[in-house]
């Protein structure tokens, strides 16, 4: 309690008890974060923020925590500022009377409209200063420019950002300005808000929890962050979150914040093994079952009764994003599948591409030239079956805390499957060494990706790479390992031939313990020039001017460009290797030097997982060792041969 309370934010601009926040002591806050290095700091200041909120102006926390995650909905709602640059300069321009072209020309400069817009502010002279912006309206903004559409919403939306940027101070200008972007990066991972509002509300309502020890609040702020992230996990929206964790002590919100049909849970995920006998060792004492690993997209499917007519279709990606305007043939399809008696259903599953010639499975490259959004019924290009793994809730019965025998049956029992259209994952049960190698060998042949091996016994754990799912892809095998998930986070020009794109990108792995992206390899041959030219134009809009203070590299390696952390891509490698210049997992195998990978080859860019999601500093640690152990074997196999 005393270490927090050296960091008292509240001193930045002070308000009244229940007056509302101003939008000032927010950008403050923001300040402080933006300039500190250290994540544990970062972290405090957040949480003296928040605390701030919670003691004086408790409604206030909802908006704030939104505007911390640059967001005004949860992220199932699709909804999401991103205002395009030439209404902004517009905007600003109107409320600054500055030409466009001089906020053009320093905004080509600079690289930052934050700056820009901050810069014009400042050297603007106001006969009657504006009433101050509070947090309040500033969001509420942010939802009616979101919200606006049809005829001339252009001008409405510039009207409205006219008149936030002329209530709006100087940093204040930039962080609405960075924020309708969609660009406000400062380094505030989900993970950290979650934390900081446990801990928050944690020590507010304990009054500051004077009464315990050190070691005993350590031991309850860990507990309330762990409790925080699990129920958010379970039910992913600040809508719910936030009022609960106001009105309720953080053991009871388990009992208020929990799954519902409506909101897309963060789904299990699995962990890699090398071979069937790894499998068994793994499950020595448990009852599992193996399913094929269809090489698609992840759809959360959500079929929820309407009160009246059809009952509500809803897709969800991977990454909880609303996917129905992309498949709406499955969101057609699945209610006339419903066994009688079913009304509602959450279903895990994969969609595939599917030829309809051939009743067989396409790869992912033929799904990925599927249209992402407004696909009609009549237009569809590549059909697609969806393979259902796991049940989530029944007629309103939420299953996350059932065993998967019971989930499986109550898959069992929702559908009526339709081949080629809907299919169970084709699964087996045995401990036979020999049948579970030949089902492997099966499963490649029919065109999926491998195995998933999961225990009979235990529930579905949302957002955890579990280890009661094992994946057994045909790569591990051939003996390539995992594939990488990697931001790219800078590149270099290209030269020659390459004139005009990038040449090289350099990559980072995302360690979530210390959240920074710590790179891992430059990569720069095996594009086609087409790719490169597709690339370059995707990573043009993410350009920064400087590296973020949480991007971690050797001095040596500095590209040309800095990329903001948003796109990942998967990438295969050879091998890992202790490296002298990279920084992924550093002090995690080696305590001075990070782990890089070799020959690294671009497989897909992977539009439905988050920076966040990338491969971990851990998990690259974890399979630099599993290559080290495999060599070891290798190497022992030789000498006996
Ligand atoms: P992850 O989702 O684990 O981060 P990933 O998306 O890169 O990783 P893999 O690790 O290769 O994919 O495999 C996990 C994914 O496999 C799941 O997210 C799911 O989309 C897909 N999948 C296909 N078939 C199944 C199945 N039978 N059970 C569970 N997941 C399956």
């Amino acid at each position: 309690a005393a270490e927090h309370a050296n960091f008292d934010v509240s001193k930045l601009v002070s308000w009244k008890e229940g007056e509302p926040v101003p939008f000032a002591f927010l950008t403050a806050a923001f300040e402080l974060i933006g300039e500190e290095p250290k994540r544990l700091i970062m972290t405090r200041h957040l949480i003296n923020t928040f605390r701030a909120v919670i003691a004086t102006t408790p409604a206030d926390l909802l908006p704030m925590v939104y505007l911390c995650t640059n967001r005004v909905a949860p992220a199932h709602d699709a909804v999401e500022l991103g205002i395009g640059d030439a209404t902004l300069i517009k905007a600003l321009a109107q409320a600054t009377g500055r030409k466009e072209e001089v906020i053009k020309a320093e905004y080509d400069e600079i690289g930052d409209l934050g700056l820009v817009a901050a810069k014009a502010r400042a050297s603007q002279k106001q006969l009657f200063p504006a009433a101050a912006l509070t947090v309040q309206t500033v969001f509420k903004t942010f939802q009616e420019i979101c919200a606006m559409s049809g005829t001339k919403s252009g001008d409405r939306k510039r009207g409205a950002i006219v008149k936030l940027l002329a209530r709006a101070k100087r940093e204040e200008a930039g962080y609405v300005m960075r924020a309708l972007q969609g660009k406000l990066r400062i380094g505030l991972a989900e993970q950290t808000v979650l934390t900081a509002l446990a801990h928050a509300a944690a020590l507010e309502k304990a009054g500051g929890a004077g009464s315990s020890s050190v070691e005993q609040l350590a031991g309850e702020l860990e507990q309330a962050a762990q409790i925080v992230k699990q129920v958010y996990s379970e039910c992913p929206s600040y809508d719910e979150l936030v009022p609960a964790l106001l009105q309720h002590s953080i053991d009871q919100l388990p009992s208020h914040v929990h799954f519902k049909p409506g909101v897309p849970v963060k789904p299990m995920l699995a962990k890699p093994t090398t071979g069937v006998s790894e499998v068994l060792d793994k499950f020595t004492d448990a009852e599992f079952t193996c399913e094929y690993k269809y090489d698609g997209e992840r759809a959360q499917i959500h079929v929820v009764a309407a009160a009246q007519g059809p009952p509500q279709v809803k897709i969800y990606s991977r990454n909880s994003e609303d996917n129905t305007g992309k498949y709406p043939d499955i969101a057609a399809l699945i209610p006339k599948r419903l066994k009688d008696g079913v009304t509602s259903v959450v279903l895990d599953a994969e969609a595939v591409a599917w030829c309809r010639e051939t009743s067989k499975v396409l790869p992912f490259q033929v799904l990925s030239t599927r249209s992402r959004k407004d696909v009609t019924l009549d237009n569809i290009k590549v059909q697609v079956c969806v393979f259902a793994f796991d049940c989530l809730s029944i007629n309103g019965r939420t299953l996350l805390q059932e065993p998967l025998t019971a989930r499986r049956e109550a898959l069992y029992s929702a559908l009526e499957p339709e081949p080629g259209k809907l299919e169970l994952a084709t699964a087996k049960t045995s401990r036979d060494v020999e049948e579970l190698t030949r089902f492997l060998d099966e499963s490649v042949e029919a065109g999926t990706e491998g195995l998933i091996v999961k225990t009979m016994d235990d529930f579905y754990e949302p957002s955890k790479r579990s280890s009661h799912w094992l994946k057994l892809k045909k790569d591990y095998l051939e003996g390539v390992g995992d594939t990488f998930d990697l931001v790219p986070i800078g590149a270099w020009y290209g030269k020659g031939k390459r004139a005009g794109v990038f040449g090289s990108y350099l990559l980072a792995a995302y360690d979530q313990d210390g959240e920074e992206y710590q790179t891992i390899s430059k990569i720069g041959t095996g594009f086609s020039e087409e790719q490169l030219k597709q690339l370059a134009e995707q990573m043009g809009d993410l350009v920064i001017p400087e590296p973020r203070k949480y991007y971690r590299y050797g001095e040596t390696l500095v590209p040309d460009v800095w990329f903001d952390a948003k796109s990942v891509w998967e990438v295969k490698a050879a091998d890992l290797s202790i490296s002298p210049l990279h920084k992924a997992a550093i002090g995690l195998v080696d305590g001075a030097k990070g782990i890089s990978i070799r020959f690294p080859r671009l497989v897909r860019v992977r539009d439905d997982k988050g920076p966040d999601d990338a491969t971990s500093a851990e998990q690259v640690a974890e399979m630099y060792r599993r290559q080290a152990v495999l060599q070891q074997k290798q190497k022992g196999a030789a000498v006996a041969d």
